[in-house]
């Protein structure tokens, strides 16, 4: 990009809200993203600013959620809670009830927003909100550790303003809530990778949910088998991602970083590195197009805090300017034993390992370009 305006979204007052401490999602890895980045000077001077987030309006959560859910989700967030609220997903193991829950999600929502605003004004080409990426959340429901569906929210007024909008989730759960959101829809194309969904919550996104009337073809999902890796997650990516983008030819990306797919994940089983964060970074930073980057899922969170820092660094062009010390996130991050900085260690790969996911993964390849590229004419 010509000339990078990047907005890196982030309030400390996000840190004074947490899920119950048994549960995984942690709020707490903004901020230290936020505090490594800080300390590598990243986050201003020329073409860089922190801005902080403006909580979502309610008439602005209308567009995706029912006045019912969000009157039983405030009502939850001050422990009035019944069954009916229960009914819509909220009080489960998986979205609990916690003090502030509606601020929060509200606050963190409101980033995402606040970034697609910075975008349409054209304050902002990047914004990244890591206390974004709420995609299973759905219009009457919460799921998934999400209340309120952000990204939904950010498509949908970026598309009410005219623009095509490509929606990437890269997160390792099926970006169920956004893709059912525009699945008639053609303004808005979603292209999910996500582990194969008889493995994972939610069960569903397989290769042949690709979108009905005038949305068929612009839902695009790539379950990825267990143990994939980079260089099989990069291929389904250039021989997938790439030439729909290209023929889609989109106004403005969001991009769901979810940082789940990682190797070592508590709660997936892939086997990736943050490296092909910046592969797929560099690629849709070619097209030239602003991008509105959310955080996401990121259970094993050292490694969630690298992986967004490092995405950061590629986002707002960092890495390409000269002085700059690849090394330097490691010592911030005060890891003694590799010297890569923010980056990942390339991991080995087994031949047992590319035998089990290669031809799974080249057969939903061929699925998806069966199904999906002839409807646009490729
Ligand atoms: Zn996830």
């Amino acid at each position: 990009m010509a000339t990078h305006k990047a907005v890196f979204i982030y309030s400390s007052e996000l840190e004074k809200y947490k899920y119950p401490s048994d549960h995984p999602f942690n709020t707490i890895r903004p901020a230290k993203v936020r505090k490594v980045l800080n300390s590598m000077g990243l986050l201003s001077g020329e073409g860089r600013k922190e801005v902080a987030p403006v909580p979502a309006e309610r008439i602005v959560l209308k567009k995706f959620h029912s006045a019912r859910y969000l009157h039983a989700l405030q009502a939850a967030s001050k422990s009035r809670w019944d069954r009916d609220a229960f009914n819509m997903g909220i009080g489960t193991s998986d979205c609990p009830v916690f003090k502030g829950l509606y601020e929060y999600a509200v606050l963190a929502a409101g980033g995402t927003l606040t970034g697609a605003n910075l975008i349409l004004s054209g304050s902002a080409n990047i914004a990244f909100n890591p206390s974004g990426g709420f995609h299973h959340a759905g219009p009457e429901h919460a799921s998934g550790f999400c209340y309120i569906n952000d990204v939904a929210l950010a498509c949908t007024v970026l598309a009410e303003q005219r623009k095509r909008v490509l929606y990437l989730d890269v997160d390792v759960h099926y970006g169920d809530g956004v893709a059912q959101a525009f699945y008639d829809r053609s303004d808005v194309m979603t292209i999910s990778f996500h582990e194969n969904p008889r493995m994972l919550f939610p069960g569903t996104g397989f290769e042949d949910e690709i979108g009905t009337g005038k949305g068929k073809g612009y839902c695009v999902n790539v379950p990825l088998p267990i143990g994939t890796y980079d260089k099989a997650y990069i291929k389904a990516f250039k021989e997938i991602a790439l030439p729909l983008i290209k023929v889609y030819n989109p106004d403005v990306f969001v991009f769901q970083l979810g940082a789940d797919a990682l190797a070592g994940d508590p709660l997936a089983h892939l086997y990736v590195t943050n490296n092909l964060y910046v592969e797929i970074i560099n690629h849709l930073l070619s097209f030239n197009k602003p991008i509105l980057a959310t955080g996401g899922g990121g259970y094993n969170i050292d490694n969630t805090v690298r992986a967004w820092a490092l995405a950061w660094t590629i986002l707002c062009g960092a890495d390409s300017e000269q002085g700059m010390n690849p090394a330097l996130g490691g010592v911030m991050l005060e890891s003694i034993e590799w010297q890569g900085g923010l980056r990942d260690k390339q991991l080995p790969v087994s031949t047992e390992q590319r035998k089990s996911v290669m031809p799974t993964l080249d057969a939903t390849i061929d699925t998806i370009r069966t199904k999906v590229f002839p409807i646009h004419g490729l």
